[in-house]
């Protein structure tokens, strides 16, 4: 069966193609600008050349139309037609408590989704309309929505509840949630693979290190903790997030700034993490290439991202830790803040290979055969992820 993947944003669709059998990637590209003036889709189909369409598209039906077409193209496309899509699957970024696993959509569904936007209201809204535009365009396709935050469902109350008065939690579910599940139940599943272990007596930490970053504790599959919480700010230093900051300080900048809560949220979101302490980019490529020119704000604020990678606290929510997992973006590919990680971690008994460590874009050990805690990287997948939730729902 072909499943189609979609990852909707508010004026962004990423899509991919994938044959559940063979697991391949059919095709894949994104839609960007959606309701803005140049709009334009990216496709590409699996062996072939990227192709850049600059088209009107006001609404998300007229993208996920665009999508379909280039799909069925006669001379790019890499089907027929529509029938040849079994399945959509849908990434969903917030699932509150109402969802612990992936779901087929339902109208039930879409209004439980609904409730959640809320939670959310940037990101369900978008989702939803990915999910409107899906069912007004191919009725007849079942399609499972795939959410951010299932995985983090089993984390324990004293994981997730903030030390604040009970009743936000009950009157609004203001709680940890955390997010990139499905990156980090990937992740978890492939280490105990990689490494020949059973899943479900296997302690790992997650580090999901990307623009946006986070770490999970999974023991014995199942999130334990996880450092995102009611919305992606908290936790780590990300690209432009702040990560974790005393509330305090809020109130003292924006006393001192004139600014609003709002104001004080975009800067949070979009102005701060390794882009506002170097001053240079969110991007590590960059900050790294700043760092080594003598750019001393560089240099500490990629030293201050690698400390805030709190394994130790993971391990410790799990007393204990069998296998550290590298993925995303920076995980994946920066092998300088890797090994900043691990070095943190040298009394847990970790070694690590730096020929192993310098290898890029493969699943691989990198800790050495003497190091009493396994180290991998492991690319993350979450298109492929959300494409067998979705079998496993419509088959
Ligand atoms: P997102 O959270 O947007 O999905 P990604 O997981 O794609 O982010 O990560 C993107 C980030 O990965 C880039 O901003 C960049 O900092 C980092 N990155 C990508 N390639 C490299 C590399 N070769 N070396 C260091 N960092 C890299």
């Amino acid at each position: 069966m072909n499943i189609l993947v979609i990852n909707c944003g508010s004026s962004s669709l990423k899509y991919q193609l994938i044959n559940s059998a063979s697991e391949a990637v059919l095709a894949k590209g994104l839609c960007e600008r959606i309701g803005i003036e140049g709009s334009q889709i990216t496709y590409q189909p699996a062996g072939g050349e990227k192709e850049v369409t600059v088209s009107p598209m006001p609404t998300h039906t007229q993208a996920i139309q665009m999508v379909l077409d280039a799909l069925t193209n006669d001379k790019t496309g890499v089907i027929k037609s529509l029938d040849e899509v079994g399945a959509v699957g849908h990434r969903i970024v917030h699932g509150g408590e109402a969802f612990t696993a992936s779901t087929l959509i339902t109208e039930e569904a879409v209004k439980a989704i609904e409730e959640c936007s809320d939670l959310a209201p940037l990101h369900n809204p978008a989702n939803l309309i990915g999910i409107r535009a899906c069912q007004e365009l191919m009725p007849n396709t079942p399609m499972v929505g795939v959410f951010d935050t299932a995985f983090h469902q089993t984390m324990p109350e004293k994981a997730y509840l903030y030390g604040l008065p009970y009743e936000y939690y009950e009157k609004y579910k203001v709680r940890r949630y955390g997010f990139h599940g499905t990156s980090h139940s990937y992740v978890s599943k492939r280490t105990a693979e990689v490494l020949g272990r059973p899943y479900d007596s296997l302690k790992t930490v997650v580090c999901h290190l990307g623009n946006g970053s986070s770490i999970s504790a999974v023991l014995n599959g199942k999130s334990v903790d996880t450092s995102m919480g009611l919305t992606p700010l908290e936790g780590l230093v990300m690209g432009t997030r702040s990560g974790d900051v005393d509330p305090g300080a809020l109130q003292f900048i924006m006393h001192k700034e004139n600014m609003d809560i709002d104001q004080m949220l975009n800067v949070l979101n979009k102005k701060s993490g390794v882009y506002g302490m170097s001053g240079v980019s969110s991007d590590f490529r960059d900050v790294e290439n700043a760092a080594n020119d003598g750019n001393k704000k560089a240099e500490v604020a990629l030293e201050s991202f690698a400390y805030r990678v709190y394994v130790g606290a993971y391990a410790a929510a799990m007393s204990g830790v069998d296998a550290i997992a590298f993925t995303a973006g920076v995980g994946e590919n920066d092998k300088i803040t890797r090994k900043k990680v691990c070095e943190y971690l040298g009394f847990l008994g970790i070694e690590i290979d730096d020929e192993a460590n310098s290898k890029r874009g493969q699943e691989i050990v990198i800790s050495t055969p003497d190091s009493k805690v396994s180290v991998l990287v492991i690319p993350t997948n979450e298109e492929l992820a959300i494409a067998r939730e979705t079998l496993a729902l419509v088959k």
